[in-house]
């Protein structure tokens, strides 16, 4: 079954909206495989987002992402990474489509609420910066 890494971020967690966003994916019938919050360093930040080092928001960016605390997760389901990536919408939120988590949520371009894997091999690359194989939970889904 497919993964991907979802990273709630500080305005996430700041404003109280963690619930709200686990809930879009949880209605979506993804499965949360694996969760944890965690205060990432500055150089953890750059570390993760070594692919837009050079970016002129490169530095406003891992400033803001250690910041405060976030929520990292591994989501499991079919066609996962590509159906985060469509739920939760531009990066921009003034580009973002209605109905999806940025547009509801994001404060601006750099806060915008939710990080998700842009690829399978990202997606596999950035689940395990944060997570073993032991703290990767596989279940099947109950409806009843
Ligand atoms: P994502 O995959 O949709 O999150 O977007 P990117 O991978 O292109 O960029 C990573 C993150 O950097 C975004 O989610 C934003 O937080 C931030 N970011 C990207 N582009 C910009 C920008 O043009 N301005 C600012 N201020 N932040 C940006
Ligand atoms: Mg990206």
């Amino acid at each position: 079954m497919e993964r991907t890494l979802v990273i709630l971020k500080p305005d996430c967690v700041c404003r109280g909206l963690i619930g709200e966003v686990v809930k879009r994916f949880e209605d979506e019938k993804f499965n949360v495989i694996a969760l944890r919050m965690l205060h990432l360093s500055v150089e953890e930040a750059e570390k993760f987002y070594a692919v837009h080092q050079g970016k002129e928001f490169y530095e406003r960016l891992t400033r803001y992402m250690s910041s405060s605390s976030v929520v990292s997760m591994v989501l499991e389901g079919e066609n996962v990474m590509l159906r985060i990536r469509e739920l939760i919408g531009a990066t921009d939120p003034k580009n973002a489509v209605s109905g999806t988590i940025r547009k509801k949520y994001a404060l601006s371009g750099l806060m915008n609420v939710v990080h998700a894997s842009d690829s399978l091999e990202s997606a596999n690359g950035e689940i395990a910066f944060f997570f073993n194989d032991k703290e990767i939970f596989h279940y099947q889904r109950r409806e009843e």
